[in-house]
């Protein structure tokens, strides 16, 4: 186990090795980019994510690169989001989806995730599910957009392929844009595996390759409308690589719906804002040659951190599937945090439901209020 932490923590140097490598780099590095995204960076994303979805991704039509995939989010809503519009939203949410609504001038529709019926107090997030009834029943004529988050946060459900179905199906039938968050798509425990809904129904296409069909079913099977077209999905380079504070995200869809995307981008923040702060960190690791001083105001590029995060995916996109892959050796070093934290929770008296995925793990905290109305000596104690 040890071996493997240090395994993973000498791994997690490869993209502070590229950030170093960017910030020396050349007087480029320091100096605006693309505003959609930075070339090298669009483009691993670009080859990185063709082949996880199965469809031909454009570099420069499909993908757009933010300011973290909060940036993302915002870009979305405002794009696509008018006054009037719903907005359906599984609930428990990352807090910001209700306030970036309510911004575009839509409403937010709640739908929740509940613990299935008669199987006891849930211990796993995977038995939380929506309710097909009630989800369908979410979905009226002014219903602009679901935003499915998954892995969740905060539950870490992580969606089975049969419920992105359900939910995909529905999105089709009432022509429903949506927006997949997506940022812990690489913390998935106990070979649970993250499903991405914008390739549901591409098997169709798939199956017009292999087999051969008449004309006519030809023609309906490519005019079927798969979620690719509608749906936005979201990631996080601070989740992917375990590097927060570097808010680089990116959004990934049709250009049809990008381009909308691009408009706020582009009117709002233009291009990834300056990353001052960075210098501290650069001290942390032990830069020797800093060109520049957080005091001065010379501020670090923000190119930088997107050359070593398209730097950190060609190492991905070179190693996917082996044991070298870092999208692999992180779901390894944190299922053991996860099991110490629900030990921790259960020795004093929580019920924590385990996480499938994600960062987070919630916990049942009923107990703690029949301590508190009886007084217990157990809480206060510890207290
Ligand atoms: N979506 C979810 C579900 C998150 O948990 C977070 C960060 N906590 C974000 C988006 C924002 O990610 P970033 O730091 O890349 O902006």
């Amino acid at each position: 186990h040890a071996r493997r932490i240090e395994g993973v923590d000498k791994n997690i140097c490869f993209i502070q090795e590229a950030f170093c490598k960017a910030v020396n780099g050349g007087v480029h590095m320091h100096q605006y980019t693309r505003a959609f995204g930075h070339p090298a960076l669009v483009k691993i994303l670009a080859k990185f994510y063709s082949g996880i979805v199965g469809q031909e991704i454009d570099p420069m039509e499909d993908v757009l690169v933010t300011v973290g995939a909060y940036q993302a989010l915002y870009c979305t809503f405002q794009a696509l989001i008018d006054e009037g519009d719903e907005v359906i939203i599984v609930e428990p949410f990352f807090d910001c989806y209700q306030p970036m609504v309510k911004m575009a001038g839509g409403t937010a529709v709640y739908v929740p995730l509940k613990p299935r019926e008669g199987s006891g107090p849930a211990k796993s997030s995977a038995e939380w599910v929506l309710s097909p009834e009630e989800l369908k029943s979410k979905f009226t004529p002014r219903t602009k957009a679901i935003v499915i988050n998954t892995p969740n946060n905060p539950l870490g459900k992580v969606y089975l392929r049969e419920e992105l179905q359900m939910i995909a199906d529905l999105c089709i039938k009432h022509d429903v844009v949506c927006i997949s968050d997506e940022v812990y798509e690489w913390l998935t425990y106990d070979g649970t595996k993250h499903v991405k809904i914008g390739k549901m129904i591409r098997w169709l296409y798939a199956c017009q390759q292999i087999v051969w069909l008449n004309v006519t079913q030809r023609f309906l099977a490519a005019s079927l409308p798969g979620m690719w077209e509608r749906t936005v999905t979201i990631g996080s380079a601070g989740k992917t690589f375990s590097a927060t504070g570097w808010k680089v995200g990116w959004a990934i869809g049709s250009h049809l719906i990008l381009k909308h995307l691009k408009t706020v981008h582009q009117n709002s923040v233009y291009h990834c804002a300056t990353a001052a702060q960075v210098e501290h960190k650069i001290c942390v690791m032990g830069v020797k040659h800093m060109s520049f001083h957080f005091l001065t105001g010379v501020t670090l590029s923000p190119v930088v951190l997107k050359e070593a995060v398209a730097v950190g995916f060609q190492r991905e996109y070179d190693v996917f599937g082996t044991e070298e892959s870092y999208f692999q050796q992180l779901p390894a070093l944190l299922h053991e945090k996860r099991l110490r934290l629900a030990d921790c929770l259960r020795s004093i008296g929580l019920n924590p439901i385990i996480p499938q995925g994600g960062y987070f793990m919630i916990a049942d905290i009923s107990n703690l209020s029949k301590f508190q109305k009886s007084g217990s000596t157990k809480y206060s104690k510890r207290k």
